[in-house]
């Protein structure tokens, strides 16, 4: 009998839970929002004590996360400033109540190793995966390896220029103000101009928001050498997002960098994900299949 996997995309706002092996095979899922760590934590064993067994469990977690495996404190959220979750073992937990093993990554890798194994970076041994949604975070593979080392990529906090007459906004990251997260996130968004950050809105909007996300690409494309590079998560849904990146991207590097994929209009270079908002949770059905 073929093993079934669960996987747990732990979000700073909601939870999503399946029990499957894959796209074609996602046997129940679950979704519920983030409440305090232990009630969230229980929903989510529940769910597979009700609908398993599994074989092991993946978590693609909101972080930063410690996932260090010689680390005292592998499988614990660390600094994040989401309320009563800083120094939360979620690995643990759910390994003392499932009594299987536990894989964890953060969530932008396992959306980066679901894109690998299913999606649109199937093939490629460097690529990244960037969400730009209530927050920034990216993930990916170098040389077919998925990006640890320190601990693991922070993209969203990497700081990029910022002309404060333009804008003056101080961004809302509490760590460092004005990084990345701080001025092109979801909540940064909403933060300086409020309700006019919808579809259909103030063009000055999308504007700066390309403009950032296109100086933090540029920058991830000149140090890690990615093949392709994936943008999810809900802010990249705005339709006249994507293109304007693009463009900007390309002005940026200013034919410096020489290679077929960065020649045009780099439709296949920036692109959306395969997978779509499902990335995260199939992510983790392979975390917990490979840690197996
Ligand atoms: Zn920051």
């Amino acid at each position: 009998m073929t093993a079934v996997y669960g996987g747990i995309e732990a979000g700073g706002t909601k939870w999503v839970s399946a029990i499957g092996t894959g796209p074609e095979d996602i046997k129940e899922t679950v979704i519920f929002p983030t409440g305090e760590p232990e009630e969230t934590i229980a929903r989510a064993v529940d769910f597979f004590v009700r609908n398993g067994p599994v074989a092991a469990v993946g978590v693609g977690s909101f972080g930063p996360i410690d996932i260090r495996h010689e680390s005292a404190t592998w499988g614990h959220i660390t600094t994040t400033p989401k309320p009563g979750w800083g120094d939360i073992d979620i690995a643990s937990a759910l390994r003392a109540a499932l009594e299987v093993p536990i894989a964890l990554d953060t969530d932008v890798n396992a959306a980066a190793l679901a894109e690998h194994r299913w999606g649109i970076a199937q093939g490629l041994d460097t690529f990244f995966y960037v969400t730009v949604g209530t927050g920034i975070g990216g993930g990916g593979m170098a040389n077919g390896e998925l990006l640890h080392g320190l601990m693991h990529p922070e993209f969203g906090h990497i700081r990029i220029p910022h002309d404060r007459e333009r804008d003056p906004f101080d961004g809302i990251c509490p760590y460092h103000g004005d990084c990345l997260e701080g001025l092109a996130s979801g909540e940064a968004i909403r933060a300086r101009w409020g309700s006019s950050a919808r579809p259909g809105s103030d063009e000055r909007v999308w504007e700066l928001e390309a403009e950032y996300l296109a100086s933090g690409l540029a920058n991830l494309i000149c140090t890690l050498s990615p093949q392709r590079i994936v943008l999810g998560g809900g802010v990249m849904n705005e339709p006249r997002l994507l293109p304007s990146v693009r463009e900007k991207v390309r002005t940026l590097l200013a034919g410096y960098i020489r290679a077929p994929e960065l020649d045009g209009d780099l439709n296949d270079y920036l692109t959306a994900p395969a997978l779509g908002d499902r990335a995260g949770v199939l992510g983790s059905l392979e975390l917990a299949r490979r840690v197996l």
